[in-house]
């Protein structure tokens, strides 16, 4: 066989007709929601964006058109055609959609294997200078048993020689056309099967751990989970002893020999963990969100400022990792009431106690602190979004 020249064309079959049995929910899995865009775009885009890619082609089903068009709203290259009823179907027809301008390269690839890298799809492009199709596998790591239908386990199966297929599978582009029109109708499960079939010579490229194919709601969920990033905010702040016999931390009522000067009720452990989580998540300052201008918040319960920022957290998918407090001052003592005041936040967040560390130092007599002038607060907030 002649090597592939080196500026072969090189189009991409994204197969994403299939509705999807196995996931549950309204849509199919290609269509459902993934970091805030539809799972087919993160798909297409890696395609769409790779240089050597010329073409990118969508077998859909002819209900998902709307779907479809978002999923590729913007990006380059890529075009749609009606699938057919079963995979091996919509990938024949998207081949024929291909005849009329045939590349020289096709890459097939599964429209639920969001994670696909360009790395992967450079080895599978490499591998076809010298094969007429390319699959991408994996090791099978666990041990494999054959099991019967009762659940016993019949024979330890050798691992020895498997591997575990995925795709994207690339192909001379007349060959795997020529096998695909050969054996239409049949359930072949994979493309590379065809060619086989047909007698054409596979050879394997490492795949992608990473790249799996979502096929049930847990898949999604997991999928999801190792997409999100930790995020870290911290906030500090400070009010001064006035007349009074109590001060607010952490939400809790404290009697001491003065009360605090404040616009609201100058809880400042509440009003670091505001800033914290509002800084954890980009959103601006406890001063932009509740002007102290504002007569509104004259006396305020600091648990609303605190809420506000955790419901903006959760607004945005986020939830809260942990939240520290340090409390910094010589008197009132924290101490005695440090179980309550970690009681106190989890019940404004509704989060568990444990997620919650209230700690409290003094400054050695030093400064505005030692001096019994005020406390000053400090809070982190870890977040996950
Ligand atoms: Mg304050």
């Amino acid at each position: 066989m002649p090597p592939s020249p080196p500026n072969s064309t090189c189009a991409v079959l994204v197969v994403a007709a299939g509705r999807g049995q196995r996931f549950g929910g309204s849509l199919p899995k290609q269509y459902a929601p993934l970091k805030g865009e539809l799972l087919l775009r993160r798909t297409l885009r890696a395609f769409s964006n790779h240089p050597k890619v010329t073409q990118v082609v969508v077998a859909i089903h002819p209900d998902d058109g709307a779907q479809f068009a978002e999923a590729a709203a913007g990006l380059a290259k890529v075009t749609s055609v009606h699938g057919g009823a079963a995979r091996q179907d919509s990938v024949r027809l998207g081949l024929e959609a291909l005849v009329a301008s045939p590349p020289d390269l096709v890459l097939i690839h599964d429209g639920a294997r969001p994670m696909i890298s360009a790395g992967l799809i450079d080895r599978v492009i490499e591998g076809l200078a010298t094969a007429e199709g390319v699959l991408p596998v994996v090791p099978v790591v666990d041990t494999l048993k054959r099991v019967d239908a009762g659940g016993a386990v019949g024979e330890t199966v050798p691992r020895e020689n498997l591997a575990r297929a995925q795709t994207p599978q690339g192909f001379r582009f007349a060959p795997i056309l020529a096998a695909h029109r050969k054996f239409a109708g049949e359930t072949l499960t994979d493309d590379a099967a065809v060619l086989e079939r047909a007698g054409g010579r596979v050879v394997t490229v490492l795949g992608d751990e990473t790249n799996i194919k979502v096929t049930t709601m847990d898949d999604l969920a997991r999928l999801t989970a190792s997409l999100s990033e930790t995020r870290v905010g911290q906030g500090f702040d400070v009010h001064a002893f006035g007349d009074g016999n109590a001060v607010m931390l952490c939400g809790l009522k404290v009697p001491h020999t003065h009360g605090m000067v404040g616009h609201s009720d100058a809880d400042v452990a509440l009003h670091a963990a505001t800033d914290a989580i509002l800084g954890a998540i980009g959103a601006g300052d406890i001063g932009q969100h509740f002007p102290p201008s504002d007569p509104k918040w004259r006396g305020a319960a600091s648990h609303q400022f605190l809420r506000h920022a955790y419901d903006l957290l959760t607004a945005r998918g986020g939830s809260l990792v942990h939240l520290d407090f340090t409390i910094i001052c010589e008197r009132p003592k924290v101490g005695p009431h440090r179980a309550a005041m970690v009681t106190s936040v989890a019940k404004i967040l509704g989060v568990s106690e444990d997620r919650i560390s209230v700690k409290a130092t003094t400054t050695e007599g030093l400064g505005f602190t030692g001096r019994q002038e005020g406390i000053a607060a400090q809070a982190v907030a870890t977040v996950r979004l």
